[in-house]
């Protein structure tokens, strides 16, 4: 009789997309330790990205710019104590990268073709061996759209702007309302731009965490891995 347990062959690859603040990092990243899967967080690499743009003082418009030093620009994702570990060419900009400057800037970045491309390449190398749970905005639409499991990720903005507001630290100094626009901002040019606007892709399983708790977001989509190996 075939073994019901689960083993490496059965590893699948699963995509979770979803406007900023929808909990897909957090979700993810405890899908995966569940799973003992890798967690690739996609957003956090256009980050590192911004980050060492506007260390350069090369502005979003500056393609060409961009585009010649995008070369020199090494980003690792690393597994760490506290999540995931960001360096930027052996730097840790885990932290900096979080940052006002870079929320502002990072959907601006994104809209660059050639820094998308750069970045999809190495999306999908990481998830050649398979389980890998990787959250974006393109992930099934663009980077694994073989994904086993697709999920889109949603929440309303204000809901998805009180569980950032949670996260910020006093040093930030932004109100409630700045958040709501500066989320609401994001979202636009994320959907509206021209390559890989956030969509849902037609596969995938839609998951509106409004009123939802982590756990019960978590539970449902192992279930849902469950039902994809019966
Ligand atoms: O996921 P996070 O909110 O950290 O992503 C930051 C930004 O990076 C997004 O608002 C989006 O502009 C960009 N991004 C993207 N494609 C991805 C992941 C993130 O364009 N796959």
């Amino acid at each position: 009789m075939a073994s019901q347990a689960s083993t490496a062959h059965d590893n699948i690859n699963i995509a979770i997309d979803g406007p900023a603040g929808a909990g897909k990092s957090t979700i993810a990243r405890m899908v995966a330790s569940r799973l003992a899967y890798v967690y690739v967080d996609t957003g956090a690499m256009y980050r590192a990205a911004t980050w060492y743009f506007l260390q350069r003082d090369i502005g979003s418009d500056n393609v060409e710019q961009i585009m010649h030093i995008l070369p020199d620009l090494d980003i690792e994702l690393l597994p760490g104590e506290q999540g995931q570990q960001v360096r930027v060419n052996g730097g840790d900009v885990t932290e900096d990268i979080r940052s006002l400057a870079v929320n502002a800037q990072v959907s601006r970045y994104a809209q660059i073709e050639g820094l998308r491309s750069r970045l999809v390449s190495l999306q999908r190398q990481m998830a050649l061996r398979k389980g890998v749970v990787m959250d974006g905005r393109d992930i099934g639409t663009t980077v694994l759209p073989d994904a086993e499991l697709k999920i889109f990720m949603t929440a309303s903005v204000q809901e998805r702007a009180r569980r950032r507001y949670k996260e910020m630290k006093e040093q930030d100094e932004i109100s409630f309302e700045d958040l709501v626009r500066s989320i609401a901002e994001r979202d636009r040019l994320d959907q509206e731009r021209e390559v890989s606007p956030l969509r849902q892709a037609e596969d995938a399983i839609l998951l509106d965490t409004t009123d939802m708790s982590l756990d019960e977001v978590v539970d449902h989509i192992i279930l849902l891995v469950q039902n994809l190996r019966k």
